[in-house]
C-alpha cells in the first residue's frame, strides 16, 4: 500500500489539538496531493467524547469545499485516542464508510510521545497504511 507522508509540523499540530482537548478525543481532516498531506483542518468532536468521536456535518461539509477549493484532496480523517493505542475501535471499524480515504489514529497513550497510524478500514477488513513522518 502507497504509504501516507506526513509533514512534521501537520503531525505536531495534530498532537497539540488532541492534547489541549484531552481526555475528549480530537478529530479533523488532512488533505494534500497524492498521498503527500500538505494541511490539517481541525474538527469539531460533536460527541464529546472520550472514546468515540463525530464529525459536525455542517463543518465537514463545508471544509470539503475549502480542500477542493485549494486544489487539494481529502487523504484521511484523523481522530486521537487519549487513553488507549492507535488502533481502530470496534465502533471506529463500523464507522468508517469511505473506503478511499484512510484513517490515521494519534495516540496519547503515553503523553510524552505521542504517535499515529493509519489504517483502510473496509467493511470489516483492516489493513495498516505505512506512515512517514517528514521533515518539512
Ligand atoms: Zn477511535
Amino acid at each position: 500500500m502507497t504509504p501516507i507522508e506526513l509533514p512534521l509540523f501537520v503531525f505536531e499540530q495534530m498532537a497539540d489539538q488532541a492534547r489541549a482537548i484531552a481526555p475528549v478525543e480530537a478529530c479533523g481532516i488532512l488533505a494534500g496531493v497524492d498521498r503527500r498531506v500538505t494541511r490539517l483542518y481541525e474538527m469539531t468532536n460533536v460527541d464529546n467524547s472520550s472514546d468515540h468521536f463525530m464529525m459536525n456535518p455542517a463543518e465537514q461539509f463545508s471544509v470539503i469545499k475549502l480542500i477542493r477549493a485549494a486544489g487539494l484532496k481529502m487523504i484521511a480523517v484523523y481522530h486521537s485516542h487519549p487513553a488507549t493505542p492507535a488502533r481502530p475501535s470496534e465502533e471506529d471499524i463500523r464507522l468508517a464508510l469511505q473506503p478511499d480515504v484512510a484513517w490515521v489514529i494519534l495516540s496519547l497513550e503515553r503523553p510524552d510521545e505521542p504517535y499515529a497510524r493509519a489504517f483502510s478500514i473496509d467493511g470489516d477488513g483492516v489493513a495498516e497504511i505505512p506512515l512517514t513522518i517528514v521533515k518539512g
